[in-house]
């Protein structure tokens, strides 16, 4: 009894904290309307009044999750569901080996993966584990294959791409997908029933075997024994072991030196953070397959903002997907609003001189080179005061240091350029008073 009351308590303090890590707006629309459901293994399970919520709630994942973990010291994934999709049952450990079907995510394969300069090689290493080359002459070439890397940088979407490959192209070959942390709770289970055949039989005959976030084995000695020998049955009859972990073998920590050279007697490959060009394509990619349009200066600004990692870019898209689907259209504007949460001081968009130059020069279709220049037309005079009226406001200059820098003599252009543009902006001059406004946004994004 007490045990089916779990998920309510976890998710009560779960909301606190979740309430405390983010805005009101996200709690108020979002997270208060969520309704634990259960928990399945190491999934929370919430249901969402709607498929609304749901993408308002996907934009969220992240701080939820956290939220979950520090409410309850599991690592849990969420599975949003909407009412009566997903009827909740207890899963018992699987008695007959592994489905065919898996624990699978048929979303994560090599087409919706997108390969950029920190990834290639990865990807182009999972491929040949699932399609060897010809010329290969050792069967156990790629064998084991250890991917590392940080976190939400396409490890687990590329060790299920494999399996989800391998099923494809082999309906009969027996596929074991698991998180390392699972293997852990069912050798455990397995300890306490003292039946460890099921368990054996699962893990032992099967022709792959991924394994997902290894690190997790750290420290534990006895999971690290059965894994040994899990390892080696399999190693010894041929079938292919593909493993993740968040760090190369030689740094994890208390794990035994004869599984560290194991693991670095296959292939090694570490899967880089992506950089610019990767980081836009993915966004593309995202918006195309929930189809949706993103301004080019969205993705740009999403994709400059965001770049630790493909699983913040990921959150970041789906929360601006879900506030354009409230509001009808995504603009700029929007975007930084919507992620001023997720954007880091040190990571915002630092003002200088240049910035604002560029900015103005952009608005108004003019170039820099116009606004430095002595030119005292009006379609460049203008936007030259409201550059000198920025460089005081936003850059603290003072006036003469304005003047200098737009190689005036002495600092009564910039004093009266300041001047002008502050009486348009206090007394809300129509239409100018507008642009400033937009260009304020602008420069501030
Ligand atoms: P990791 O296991 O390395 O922590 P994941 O594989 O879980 O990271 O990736 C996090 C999210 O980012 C997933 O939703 C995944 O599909 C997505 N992702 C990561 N890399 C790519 C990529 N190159 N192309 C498309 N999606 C990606
Ligand atoms: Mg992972």
């Amino acid at each position: 009894m007490e045990q089916a009351l779990d998920h309510l308590i976890i998710w009560e303090k779960a909301l606190e904290f979740a309430r405390s890590k983010s805005n009101s707006l996200s709690y108020n629309t979002t997270f208060k309307h969520l309704r634990p459901l259960g928990i399945e293994g190491n999934v929370f399970i919430l249901e969402c009044k709607d498929s609304f919520q749901r993408g308002f709630a996907e934009g969220e994942r992240e701080i939820l999750e956290k939220s979950l973990a520090d409410a309850s010291f599991v690592r849990f994934k969420i599975r949003f569901v909407l009412p009566e999709s997903e009827p909740v049952k207890p899963q018992p450990l699987e008695k007959d080996g592994p489905s065919q079907k898996n624990n699978l995510n048929a979303d994560f394969t090599f087409e919706s993966f997108v390969v950029g300069a920190g990834n290639k090689f990865a990807y182009n290493v999972c491929l040949s584990v699932v399609t060897p080359p010809k010329n290969t002459k050792s069967k156990n070439m790629f064998n084991p294959l250890f991917l590392y890397g940080g976190s939400g940088l396409g490890k687990t979407h590329l060790l299920q791409a494999i399996g989800n490959e391998i099923l494809n192209r082999y309906p009969n070959k027996k596929v074991v997908y698991t998180q390392c942390e699972t293997f852990l709770n069912e050798f455990i289970s397995s300890l306490s029933s003292k039946s460890f055949e099921p368990f054996r039989k699962k893990f032992r005959s099967c022709d792959y075997l991924l394994i997902d976030d290894i690190q997790f084995l750290e420290n534990k000695e006895g999971t690290q024994e059965e894994f040994f020998h899990t390892f080696n049955t399999l190693f010894e009859k041929g079938s292919q072991i593909v493993l993740t972990c968040d760090k190369p073998p030689a740094q994890l920590n208390s794990m035994e030196e004869r599984l560290i050279t194991r693991f670095q007697s296959g292939v090694l490959v570490d899967v880089q953070a992506p950089d610019y060009e990767t980081r836009v394509a993915i966004l593309r990619n995202m918006a195309q397959s929930n189809h949706v349009i993103f301004p080019d200066e969205v993705i740009d600004y999403i994709a400059n903002n965001i770049s630790s990692n493909v699983r913040e870019l990921e959150g970041a898209f789906k929360k601006v997907m879900a506030y354009t689907l409230l509001q009808g259209e995504v603009n700029l504007t929007l975007t930084s609003m919507v992620l001023q949460d997720m954007i880091s001081p040190q990571n915002a968009r630092k003002i200088t001189p240049d910035l604002i130059l560029n900015v103005i020069a952009s608005f108004y279709n003019i170039t820099q080179d116009d606004l430095l220049s002595p030119r005292r037309d009006n379609h460049i005079a203008y936007p030259r005061m409201i550059a000198m009226y920025f460089f005081r406001t936003t850059l603290d200059m003072t006036l003469g240091k304005i003047s200098e820098f737009f190689g005036k003599k002495d600092h009564t252009t910039a004093r009266s350029a300041c001047n002008k543009i502050d009486i348009i902006v206090k007394e809300k001059k129509a239409p100018f008073c507008d642009e400033i406004e937009e260009l304020r946004k602008r420069i501030a994004l």
